[in-house]
């Protein structure tokens, strides 16, 4: 496990700065400014356990190396551990649970993370409880007895509810549990949980760091030494390690992460100014609308409000289903964070492991993913498909 110390020759940049250079010196045998794509399995020895700190590739490699560098520096944390997906990273912290721990999640979260704590570490003897996390205090005085670790996103997928991370970590470490947050939603760029106080932060990778919707990978940032040591023993133990082609594709992602993250943000404000006057929505779902119940915490803790955005139409789920099959530029797809718009309904398609659940999500929820194409086409793309709903 290699530490990323925070005031390595570039802590003092800024973010934009270690996007591009934390981790990526230029390679000091060829010189060269991309980190190069290492795709050796092994690494020879001088002598029995004398190495250039490399063995084993699925132990670490430098391709992997740089990227685990590179978003440890973004997070503002000392240790990252890079895996072969989000849920993969999400694994390995709920992996450092003692036998009959407690989780508490959040009662708006990825459907697929809902599926691993219930369809898996359920049946392992850890107990669940589904909470409001918008509502800390509620929390507090109905803390769920044996709770080891609270697992928020922020803002939520798909309700985009926005979780006060400061608030929710006081109230975890107080009763001795740790805070996860997922910090997919938005970016290191926009949010950063360590220093509101999160334990450790989990990405889908295959989101917004990697940006193109060519790489599916995951990876978590901790400054708690004892939760480091633990997810890195488990990246190797267990092994589900991300090829370095893949670190190589993230890694390269990351590179444009604030411009894009920037432009997302912008044209999400212009297509929630479209959605907040069309008939055919019922109501808008975005941090940055002044009436969003957690507008307050997010302009706290977030430098802009992101590039998701959810709608409940009107007419329900039958109107739901038509909308997202009657846009041009937003491809009906599963998965965000790319520079592509997409467009999806979550109770049939990404969040349909959470029906009768108390996750489950409402059935007129449509959840856009506003890419980075010219903000005038993609207005023009979604008031055609809600013109066409004929909810006037
Ligand atoms: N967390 C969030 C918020 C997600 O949206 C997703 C995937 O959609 C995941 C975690 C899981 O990541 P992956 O699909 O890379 O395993």
């Amino acid at each position: 496990m290699h530490e990323h110390e925070k005031h390595d020759q570039h802590g003092t940049d800024g973010f934009e700065t270690r996007a591009i250079h934390a981790g990526q010196d230029p390679d000091p045998t060829s010189g060269a400014v991309v980190a190069p794509i290492s795709v050796s399995t092994t690494f020879a020895q001088d002598a029995v356990g004398r190495h250039k700190g490399w063995e084993y590739a699925r132990s670490g490699n430098p391709t992997r190396d740089a990227l685990e560098a590179c978003v440890a520096s973004l997070e503002g944390g000392r240790w990252a551990h890079a895996f072969a997906s989000g849920l993969a990273a999400e694994d390995a912290i709920l992996r450092q649970l003692r036998p009959g721990d407690r989780i508490v999640l959040g009662n708006d979260a990825y459907g697929g993370t809902y599926r691993l704590i219930d369809k898996v570490y359920g049946p392992a003897g850890h107990p669940w409880t589904a909470v409001d996390l918008t509502d800390p205090g509620t929390l507090d005085r109905h803390w769920p007895e044996g709770t080891a670790v609270v697992w928020a996103e922020t803002p939520t997928n798909p309700a985009m509810a926005i979780v006060d991370i400061a608030a929710v970590a006081e109230v975890a470490h107080r009763h001795g549990a740790r805070l996860v947050v997922d910090n997919t939603f938005a970016t290191p760029y926009l949010q950063q949980p360590l220093a509101l106080g999160a334990d450790v932060v989990v990405h889908s990778a295959t989101k917004y760091l990697g940006g193109h919707s060519d790489v599916v990978g995951g990876c978590t940032v901790t400054d708690d030494p004892e939760l480091a040591e633990g997810i890195g023993f488990v990246q190797n133990a267990a092994g589900a390690v991300p090829s370095p082609f893949d670190c190589f594709l993230v890694l390269r992602g990351l590179r444009t992460l604030a411009v894009r993250m920037d432009r997302h943000c912008d044209n999400a404000r212009v297509v929630v100014e479209l959605l907040a006057e069309h008939p055919a929505v019922e109501r808008v779902l975005w941090p940055g609308l002044p009436e969003h119940p957690g507008a307050d915490v997010a302009k706290r803790q977030m430098r802009d409000a992101g590039g998701m955005v959810s709608l409940v139409v009107r007419g329900g789920e039958e109107a739901a289903v038509r909308l997202v099959e009657r846009t041009r530029l937003f491809t009906l797809a599963e998965s965000l964070g790319a520079v592509e718009s997409l467009i999806e309904h979550p109770a049939r398609m990404t969040h349909a492991s959470a029906a009768g659940s108390p996750l489950a999500v409402d059935p007129g929820l449509v959840r856009l993913s506003v890419g980075i194409e010219a903000a005038a086409d993609l207005v023009a793309d979604l008031r055609q498909a809600l013109d066409s709903l004929d909810a006037r």
